[in-house]
């Protein structure tokens, strides 16, 4: 009855069995906790930027996300504000208490971003860039580390044991959707890693159905449909004018849209014995 040896191993179950719980200044990652990221796909302006933080933070959304350094497909698409887009998503979550996501694209911005974010988080492009993995390894704070587009599982848990065994803890998973033959969405949102990883992996696990589906008529039944199969939270794109967004709009929720999930997340979180990390009564009931 022996087992095959797996290649990774301080991310696996068998190494730490208590689930990792990643401890933030508002809040925390796994532990029975649901928590929502949310924000725009980019840091477009100071308007833009503090209407959708004011708007979250009605929900005492903890977690924002905006992309300061935007990896796109065009070179002559918006790249995203940079040193200025970090500027802004740090004086906005500071004034709504909240906390800073955002991707690292380079080795040589870890210590710019790092100086700006809460939690850094790694692309999907750059799942296996190793000299990033080792410096994200050897700073102090949360790594959020999408999925390869075209990685299996393995590779993702050994990416994810690239930062570990460099002496970060912290990293928390996150499903994006995969490279598939299928073109109605934008990616296909790969729900089964989610109680995979977890029988597998200690580490939290969340879900992104904005750039899982890339449709955001999906982003309610995909969000609801993570909560059941035990994610720990969910990354959401909103915007306060999606159809004029510089990236990403198709995907991006409305307010009111938004505002009719958070009802929804948090009644279907309840219903699988989850407290979620925000709060959706004060506006809505
Ligand atoms: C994003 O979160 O906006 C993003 C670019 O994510 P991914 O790396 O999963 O495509
Ligand atoms: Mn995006």
């Amino acid at each position: 009855m022996e087992n095959k040896r797996k290649p990774y191993q301080l991310v696996s179950r068998e190494w730490k069995q208590s689930d990792t719980v990643i401890e933030l200044k508002n809040t925390r990652i796994g532990a029975g906790s649901f928590s929502v990221i949310a924000g725009p796909c980019a840091v477009e302006n100071e308007d833009q930027i503090f209407t959708i933080c004011e708007f979250l933070s009605k929900f005492q959304i903890k977690l924002l996300r905006g992309g300061a350094y935007k990896p796109r497909t065009s070179p002559y698409s918006f790249q995203g504000l940079k040193k200025e887009g970090l500027k802004l998503l740090r004086q906005a979550a500071d004034k709504y208490e909240m906390e800073v996501v955002t991707e690292v694209m380079d080795t040589n911005l870890v210590d710019e971003v790092a100086e700006y974010a809460d939690v850094l988080q790694v692309g999907t492009r750059n799942m296996q860039n190793y000299q990033l993995l080792r410096a994200l390894s050897k700073i102090n704070k949360p790594v959020l580390l999408k999925r390869g587009m075209s990685s299996t599982l393995e590779e993702w848990l050994l990416a994810a044991e690239y930062i570990l065994s460099g002496g970060n803890n912290n990293v928390i998973l996150c499903e994006r959707g995969i490279r598939t033959f299928e073109t109605a969405t934008r990616n296909t949102l790969d729900l089964s890693m989610v109680p995979l990883v977890k029988s597998l992996s200690h580490l939290p696990i969340i879900v992104d159905p904005s750039q899982g589906t890339g449709l955001r008529d999906l982003i309610t039944p995909m969000s609801l449909a993570s909560i059941a199969a035990g994610a720990d939270g969910l990354i959401l794109e909103v915007h306060n004018h999606p159809d004029e967004a510089m990236s990403d709009g198709d995907q991006s929720l409305y307010f009111d849209q938004f505002s009719d999930l958070m009802k929804k997340v948090q009644n279907t979180s309840e219903f699988f014995g989850k407290t979620v990390d925000f709060e959706s009564e004060k506006v809505l009931r």
